[in-house]
């Protein structure tokens, strides 16, 4: 098989995990909480690949499918972890870089043979017994791809919706600078199995609930230019999550418009979460030199080079200043 490095590979985790779906016959597949379209994409298409080989899947999460991701195929199979304990052949993490971003869904598993986790984080921890993290891909929908490829297994048309919708969204429409050659000979694949482009991005990107517009409205009022306009940061509030009547969920995406801005280096959006002192904060970076993995990490969270986030504890203000001061350092650091 070749990868991104054009290496062949012939064992390794992905023939493991071949070997897996393979042979085990009940599978239980978790991603991160707070779902984006990569994760629900990938978690999608893995289920839906297990089923078509016979198995018995379960898919839970502890956050509801975004309502811009309902259309995908085997949506509805998606679930709350159950109250009671299960037991499974096979659990595989994707596109999680950490355990307890993986929510309350482990804890409900009362046995399991393998523990398979597959990521594209390169913060990445490698909690599973099963590692196959590859940083390169722009999405974890790539790696499901390449496993598909390396096994043989049927890519069927659900599954490279699910897969389109996981790729496109991770890159930014095929925007972001993770986007490579790769990404783009793997989504050319995908609509030769039937994914039809404008019918994805009809439901994700242009099937937004006012409700959205009305919060973009709140949070760009507020928007401010610092470190010689190289900085854009904004907050989404409690107080503008109330006045607009927009969910959680419409929250993602919100950063582009300030990574958007000529010039600006940084974008910053801090969110005020329900539990009371926790704010997270989402990065972007766009110029190579400054990451913004490494700015989030420094406050417990991860993610990539280009996109990251973390959950920080302190008062709004405080954490502010404290995330701001972190990025005047990163671009010293960074020469910028
Ligand atoms: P977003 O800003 O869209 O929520 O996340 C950007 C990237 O950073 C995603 O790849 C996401 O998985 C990662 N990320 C966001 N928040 C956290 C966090 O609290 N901890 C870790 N480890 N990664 C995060
Ligand atoms: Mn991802």
């Amino acid at each position: 098989m070749k990868t991104h490095t054009n290496r062949i590979v012939t064992d390794g985790p992905p023939a493991e995990i071949c070997k897996l779906f393979r042979e085990q016959q009940s599978f239980l597949i978790l991603t991160h909480y707070r779902p984006d379209g990569d994760a629900i994409g990938s978690q999608l298409a893995l289920a839906i690949l297990l089923k078509n080989l016979g198995k018995k899947v379960e898919t839970w999460n502890d956050d509801d499918v975004p309502a811009k991701f309902r259309f995908l195929p085997q949506s509805a199979m998606i679930s709350h972890p159950p109250d009671e304990l299960q037991d499974f052949d096979v659990v595989v993490a994707i596109d999680c870089s950490t355990l307890p971003r993986l929510g309350s869904g482990l804890g409900r598993v009362r046995s399991r043979k393998h523990f398979v986790n597959i990521d594209h984080h390169v913060s990445n921890e490698k909690f599973g017994e099963i590692n196959w993290i590859v940083p390169e891909a722009a999405a974890s929908g790539q790696i499901v791809h390449q496993l598909i490829q390396f096994g043989g297994f049927p890519l069927t048309r659900d599954i490279a919706v699910c897969l389109f919708a996981a790729i496109s969204t991770d890159t930014g429409s095929f925007m972001f600078s993770n986007t490579t050659a790769e990404s783009l000979r793997i989504a050319a694949d995908l609509v030769e199995k039937g994914v039809n482009v404008g019918e994805v991005s009809h439901h994700v990107y242009e099937s937004y609930p006012y409700a959205r517009m009305q919060l973009l409205q709140q949070t760009l009022a507020d928007l401010k230019l610092v470190e010689h306009n190289r900085v854009a940061y904004f907050w989404v509030t409690n107080e503008m999550y109330e006045r607009s009547g927009a969910k959680r969920e419409d929250t993602e995406g919100l950063i582009d418009f300030a990574r958007s801005i000529d010039g600006v280096v940084v974008a910053v959006l801090f969110e005020e979460l329900v539990e009371p002192g926790k704010i997270r904060a989402s990065f972007r970076s766009k110029h190579p030199k400054l990451d913004v993995n490494s700015i989030a990490r420094h406050f417990g969270g991860g993610g990539h080079r280009e996109a990251s986030g973390a959950r920080i504890t302190g008062q709004p203000r405080d954490v502010e200043q404290r995330v701001l001061e972190a990025i005047h350092v990163a671009l010293k650091e960074a020469g910028l």
